[in-house]
């Protein structure tokens, strides 16, 4: 067999081309003029954060505990469990967020929800796809958490929606928008402590009979923005479990980290 010389083809245009690209991005740029997420403040390049902002972002890293993806402040060896998942196993396998939930992480995220600052979502799922790098390689389907419908038509947007969407197509991970569907539509969790949250989102998710078959069988991979008690994603969770998902992994963009929690500041709904 002939070994075929491999062709190299000089890039012919490249002027024409990077002109081309800039060109392209011109409507994203006069739809949403470049102003940091954290600060409001217009910045030269468009971008999630400005030079100031940037740094007051909390990456959650490694060693962090392989459940919660909580980080630890030393490194305690492989296998290492957090007291939080120890004395409170979650249904789900793992949890990861790619921030810390406070300051700027909180804006973004509500800039996401009720400003829609939809250019925020792909800075956000990158760094989600960085953070849960292992659990995007296992998974066979990614779905967001959803809204009550009701909730869905006065806002028109549902920003798990949109990371996961993002996620599932950088990833080439199948989506799955509606394998999770919200019975009722819960109450804002604004205020509400851990016990409150949970008997709010209890038995709230189901999986419709026609989406059974994108779940069964297989590793599912849950998409929210934000992390608090965690009782939101059991409760999908527990919803994916009783249709045949195979495992459960939790991804969101921030997370409140165990003893940080304030009901205030808190709202995952
Ligand atoms: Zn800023």
């Amino acid at each position: 067999m002939v070994a075929r010389p491999r062709t190299v083809v000089a890039d012919p245009m490249p002027e024409i081309k990077s002109l081309a690209l800039s060109v392209a991005a011109w409507p994203a740029r006069m739809l949403f003029p470049p102003v940091c997420a954290g600060c409001r403040r217009q910045v030269t390049q468009p971008g999630a954060l400005c030079g100031a902002c940037w740094p007051k972002l909390r990456f959650l890293e490694k060693p962090w505990c392989e459940v919660m993806g909580t980080p630890f402040s030393h490194d305690f060896g492989a296998g290492f469990l957090s007291a939080e998942a120890i004395a409170n196993p979650p249904p789900f396998n793992r949890a990861r967020a790619a921030v810390a939930y406070s300051g700027v992480a909180r804006r973004m995220v509500q800039g996401l929800k009720f400003h829609d600052r939809t250019d925020l979502a792909p800075w956000m799922a990158r760094w989600m796809l960085r953070a849960g790098s292992e659990l995007v390689a296992d998974a066979e389907v990614v779905v967001p958490v959803p809204l009550h419908w009701r909730r869905f038509y006065w806002r028109q947007f549902n920003q798990s929606a949109e990371l996961a969407r993002t996620i599932a197509s950088l990833s080439g991970v199948p989506f799955a928008p509606g394998a999770v569907r919200r019975l009722k539509p819960t109450r804002q969790q604004i205020g509400l402590g851990q016990r409150e949250r949970e008997d709010n989102v209890r038995a709230a998710f189901f999986v419709p009979s026609e989406a059974e078959v994108d779940i069964r069988g297989r590793r599912v991979l849950v998409v929210d923005d934000v992390y608090t008690t965690g009782a939101t994603v059991v409760a999908v969770t527990r919803a994916l479990r009783k249709s045949g998902a195979s495992a459960v992994d939790v991804l969101t963009f921030a997370r409140v980290l165990p003893g940080d929690f304030r009901p205030d500041e808190a709202d995952t709904i």
